[in-house]
């Protein structure tokens, strides 16, 4: 078995551990003599499957009673669509907050729905390089909208913005359960799978009960929220196989890694030996200003194209993969998910040292 330090920005590395026990399931899941691919998403065995997925997440977020957890496919970007159209309020503004890419399209998309679409702060200045911080909002708008981490320009809210009384809702995918935080200023969560909970091919998000009344009657079945909630994700056929490795994922960071903040204190340490290694001589030199820094995804440039095209290809032949810069940006980016081991990032930090060495 030959596997690669995997450090891809989506979809991205996932616990070994949980592809073990995927391939050890396989053929017979759970004495049915079927694959979890195969059985019926009725079964008693996948109702289990679900239910536990969705009280561990329950469990690892702290959270008793007032949210519900759906599974819902078409990735995030289905979800710049759906939260403007189930929570904006009639007569009411919605209000973002664009922090770059990701942002921009939740934007476009509540545009293109014909919302009264309010941007109460923007580090586009800047090239999207930093988290802003002082703007206000309407207390009468119908929700705050921010994207929690910046996968493509790396940078992270270490504090979430204050959303003055109204509820908060975030794009979460590429930092969701790295860290604890506390759900009750939120209205709505959702995370696209492929980053740090498991494939491609749902979005997990979470809904704070007082918003399934916003939803309007007359929108197209799927694309309501109480749909999901009262036929616990079960509406239609759900994406099984994304669905039971994601409470793989989570059944690993509950019981081997041992919750979030363990997970949060070994994001931190990923992090912070990278940066280090960025900062100490300037050979490289991080994107995102240092104060706004994302744990998850670590953007730094070399001094010529050249030259990170060189760091790239040697990283490749070494056995670090996924290392470059969204296409939009350039560059170069190290994505260390959950699922990063500190271990490939040790070896990443040693190659980057022996590069610098070599071509510095
Ligand atoms: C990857 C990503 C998306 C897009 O997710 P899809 O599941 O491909 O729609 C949206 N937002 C953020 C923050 C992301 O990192």
């Amino acid at each position: 078995m030959n596997r690669i330090h995997n450090f891809n920005p989506g979809p991205a590395a996932l616990p070994l551990e949980v592809l073990q026990t995927i391939k050890e399931e396989m053929l017979d899941f759970k004495g049915t003599g079927m694959s979890i691919l195969e059985i019926s998403h009725r079964s008693k065995q996948f109702e289990e499957v679900l239910n536990t997925a969705i009280e561990r997440l329950k469990r690892l977020l702290g959270i008793k009673e007032g949210f519900h957890v759906v599974f819902v496919q078409g990735g995030a970007t289905l979800q710049f669509a759906m939260v403007p159209l189930n929570l904006s309020l009639p007569h009411r503004t919605v209000s973002y907050i664009d922090t770059g890419t990701w942002s921009t399209k939740a934007i476009k998309e509540a545009k293109i729905l014909g919302k009264d679409v309010v941007v109460v702060a923007s580090s586009q200045d800047k090239e999207y390089t930093y988290i802003p911080k002082d703007f206000t909002v309407d207390s009468s708008t119908s929700y705050l909208h921010f994207t929690s981490n910046n996968t493509i320009r790396g940078t992270q809210w270490k504090e979430f913005p204050n959303p003055n009384g109204v509820p908060l809702v975030s794009d979460m995918s590429s930092d969701f359960l790295s860290r604890p935080f506390d759900v009750s200023p939120f209205g709505l969560i959702y995370a696209g799978a492929q980053k740090n909970l498991g494939p491609a091919g749902c979005a997990v998000v979470l809904i704070r009960e007082d918003m399934l009344s916003r939803s309007p009657k007359d929108l197209p079945t799927l694309l309501r929220y109480p749909v999901y909630t009262e036929n616990n994700s079960l509406y239609n056929t759900p994406p099984c196989f994304v669905i039971y490795t994601i409470g793989l994922v989570l059944k690993w960071l509950e019981e081997t890694i041992g919750g979030l903040q363990n997970m949060e204190r070994i994001n931190e340490e990923k992090a912070k030996i990278l940066y280090e290694v960025i900062d100490r001589s300037g050979f490289y030199r991080g994107t995102a200003q240092k104060d706004s820094r994302s744990l998850m995804n670590i953007t730094f440039r070399l001094s010529s194209e050249e030259l990170e095209k060189r760091f790239l290809d040697e990283a490749q032949k070494n056995g670090f993969g996924g290392l470059k810069g969204h296409r939009s940006v350039g560059g170069c980016r190290a994505s260390v998910y959950n699922a990063v081991s500190l271990e490939s990032v040790r070896s990443l930090a040693s190659f980057m040292e022996e590069f610098e060495r070599v071509n510095g």
